[in-house]
């Protein structure tokens, strides 16, 4: 014992020293350590999809940018390599000793952190991404499909169907997903009330770059009324605080539409209208008994989705069945004009 005493004593004290010498990292080295890896349920696919989508939003230079630990990495790199002279590398050397203790404190923080998530459930059960069968129908099958929807008979399909159709697209969420425990008892309509414009997949490329956890809603409605599905309704995403919401609504129980907006745009006519035949057909396929705006569930800190004319889309709900076409415009020439802008699309609902 003492001998072992000793030799970790010596070993510590070589370490300080090294520490010390000009030009040596320690944040580095423990940065090389504590690196994060992908839990290990996530599959080396994944991860590589992870990685790749990082590296995307990187070049784009998002805020985000600023938080991705890699990145801030090579920062110091390139701090330390523009930084030549001798004078400074003492005081240098003592202050990443002490960034090295700080990484550290915080690298044991977050171990104890994943290990309390994984005791409780929390964040262990998070998925990166959903099986799903993206082949396509036949001409005459999708056709058929496709009419069933807009006229509101389409129940007897499942989601996935609606996607081998095309009646819905698919743009798939990476991460924020969970297994669906229980019935699915309330649809949540929100509005994305981005800052800037954002169609629906830049909003889902937003929810993606977060990491594993991540808000997201199972489906968005772009401008031109296009549909996506982000993650089949059997699994659950995030798009209500179940600590703030009220009728116990919970993810758990809930699927989320979002609609693409805005505060300074209205809804479209085939938004409208698809937001119609998307909350019939989810419905009528899982017998749901309510029907909220985020607003309504968490008036706490949300209003979305904003300035929805609730009576209107009741009414035309009500008209869906029955092969009876709904008041909005059906079937209006899709007008979408393409956005442009890259700038990153924070989300406020
Ligand atoms: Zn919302």
């Amino acid at each position: 014992m003492p001998f072992r005493f000793h030799r970790a004593l010596v070993t510590a004290l070589a370490m300080l020293a090294v520490a010390q010498l000009p030009g040596y990292s320690m944040g580095g080295r423990l940065a090389a350590l504590t690196r994060t890896k992908p839990p290990a349920f996530v599959s080396a696919h994944h991860a590589a999809r992870g990685k790749a989508v990082r590296a995307k939003a990187n070049s784009k230079k998002s805020t985000r940018v600023a938080r991705n630990s890699k990145s801030k990495a090579s920062n110091r790199v390139a701090q330390k390599v523009s930084k030549t002279g001798r004078k400074s590398n003492h005081n240098k050397s003592i202050a990443q000793a002490k960034h090295g203790k700080k990484r550290l404190a915080h690298a044991s923080r977050h171990a104890s952190k994943k290990i309390a998530a994984a005791k409780s459930g929390g964040h262990s059960n998070y998925m990166w991404s959903a099986p799903i069968n993206l082949s396509k129908f036949d001409a005459t099958t999708s056709n058929t499909i496709q009419m069933s929807f807009t006229d509101g008979q389409a129940s007897k399909y499942s989601p996935e169907d609606l996607v081998r159709a095309g009646a819905v697209s698919y743009y798939g969420l990476k991460g924020g997903i969970r297994p669906r425990r229980g019935p699915i008892r309330n649809l949540i309509l929100h509005s994305t009330e981005t800052t800037q414009l954002a169609d629906a997949k830049r909003v889902v490329d937003s929810w993606n770059s977060r990491g594993l956890v991540h808000p997201g809603a199972q489906y968005i409605v772009d401008r031109d009324g296009t549909i996506y599905e982000t993650v089949d309704p059997s699994y659950t995403s995030s798009h209500v605080d179940t600590s703030r919401t009220l009728k116990g609504v919970t993810n758990a129980n809930s699927i989320g539409i979002e609609i693409v907006r805005t505060g300074k745009q209205q809804y479209t006519a085939p938004q409208l209208e698809s937001v119609v035949h998307l909350a019939g057909y989810l419905k009528d396929r899982f017998q749901i008994a309510n029907i909220y705006g985020h607003g309504q569930i968490q008036p706490s800190d949300r209003t979305d989705p904003v300035n929805f004319d609730w009576s209107s889309f009741k009414q035309n709900l009500a008209m869906l069945k029955g092969n009876t076409r709904t008041a909005y415009g059906a079937h209006t020439t899709r007008q979408f004009s393409a956005v442009t802008s890259r700038a990153p699309a924070r989300q406020r609902s």
